[in-house]
């Protein structure tokens, strides 16, 4: 009786397996506090006259593996700000995969080129280095990898299609803090990479963003473009491109500074923890872990994906799984839906620029299906706060979605 009571789940009013709450996020003291009041009383607020800007720049360039950084106000700004600079416009083309967060490809519409969709790998959910030749076309300008989850993409196989094809590479490193492709940090590993510092990320300031690269040329061109044209040198009233205000403040500088230094720490534990959760979690009947590709060195686990597969879960549809483990005290979603799906993408654009328009395709026409399976079927996200924890919280987890599996398996 007692076991069979334990075994009734959370969702048909059975105790749930974990009520105690996750580790919380953002993670600050007093030395976030003291920054923010440093920055107040010095009177400095922008970048123009205060020193945290610039200093974090160098910081996380640094951190990064990368020669140089611009910060700006947001990710979807940083992605902007690398078209832009790339002078990435009108007639020109932007292969992205479908699998990321509607930025990746709004961003190229934003700058009024049209964005290709090409299918991700089925391991990494990562855009698929094979798949992009047959996408490229003489109007073709650029591939934007994106290291979902934190997991880095192939970065050797998009490099070889881009040099073959002399297109510019910008990493969307958005969700890839600190993560490593062969012992390399990713951003700078292409011509650009482009960071969000947003409240989830695991680098945060509420809002922020950064493009970082190892070539002063493009360093010097997405400077212009976030500072309204000016450059590097030049007087206060001299344009040269046109750009806009993309300037972050001191006041998420200050923050980021203090984050940064969390980071290496936190990344080290969300790894430990992950590793251990995998090892729990490839027990389980239709559940399959993440399992990195050799050459990523580090995965930054923004999210942590794991795939359901129905069959060993009596047929139910992943929405019930879904339902049943949130129940149970384990937070989880779905995550994406293929971008070309987007209402954006199938209404055409709102944009008033007619050049574009009349380049844009039709994305009812576009099939990826790898993408499209994890969207509707299989994905399973956790957040990285949960990887904050210890091997006890880990455990909850695989208790809870073993406790699903044998009540969905009958
Ligand atoms: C968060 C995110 C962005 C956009 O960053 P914001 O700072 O929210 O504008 C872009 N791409 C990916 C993959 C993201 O996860």
């Amino acid at each position: 009786m007692a076991t069979h009571a334990r075994e009734k789940l959370a969702i048909d009013g059975g105790a749930p397996v974990r009520t105690k709450p996750w580790p919380p996020w953002p993670v600050f003291d007093e030395t976030e506090e003291q920054a923010i009041l440093d920055v107040v009383r010095s009177g400095k607020w922008w970048s123009v006259e205060g020193t945290r800007v610039r200093e974090f720049e160098q910081a996380f360039a640094r951190f990064q593996d990368a020669k140089y950084a611009v910060c700006v106000t947001n990710g979807t700004a940083a992605l902007e700000v690398a078209l832009r600079a790339a002078h990435i416009g009108c007639g020109d083309e932007v292969i992205v995969p479908p699998y990321t967060f509607i930025a990746t490809a709004t961003a190229v519409l934003a700058v009024g080129a049209t964005p290709v969709f090409v299918d991700v790998e089925e391991e990494s959910l990562n855009i698929d280095p094979a798949k992009i030749e047959e996408a490229i076309t003489p109007r073709t300008r650029a591939i934007i990898p994106v290291h979902i989850a934190g997991c880095p993409a192939d970065m050797d196989g998009v490099l070889e299609v881009a040099r073959k094809h002399n297109l510019l590479v910008i990493e969307d490193a958005a969700q890839a803090h600190a993560a490593e492709w062969k012992g390399t940090k990713v951003g700078a590993i292409g011509d650009m990479g482009c960071f969000s510092f947003q409240a989830s990320k695991n680098l945060n300031a509420g809002e922020g963003g950064a493009v970082i690269t190892n070539d002063e040329h493009w360093a010097d061109q997405v400077w212009s473009v976030h500072n309204v044209g000016r450059v590097r040198g030049g007087r206060w009233y001299e344009h040269h491109v046109l750009g806009s205000n993309f300037r972050m403040t001191e006041f998420q500088a200050a923050i980021l500074l203090c984050q940064l230094r969390r980071l290496p720490e936190q990344t080290e534990r969300r790894t430990r923890n992950a590793q251990k959760l995998s090892e729990m979690l490839s027990q389980i009947p239709g559940i399959r872990p993440p399992r990195p590709d050799p050459r990523v060195t580090r995965h930054a686990y923004h999210l942590y994906i794991f795939r359901y597969y129905r069959d060993a879960f009596g047929g139910r549809p992943r929405e019930d799984f879904l339902k049943a483990l949130n129940a149970e005290g384990i937070p989880c979603s779905a995550g994406y839906v293929p971008l070309y799906r987007e209402r954006v993408f199938l209404n055409r654009p709102n944009s008033a620029d007619l050049c574009q328009l009349s380049r844009l395709k039709d994305y009812s026409q576009v099939h990826c299906p790898v993408c499209e399976r994890a969207c509707a079927e299989e994905a399973v996200w956790l957040y990285q706060n949960m990887l904050l924890g210890d091997e006890e919280d880990m455990a909850d987890i695989a208790t809870a979605i073993a406790k699903v599996q044998r009540a969905f398996a009958g």
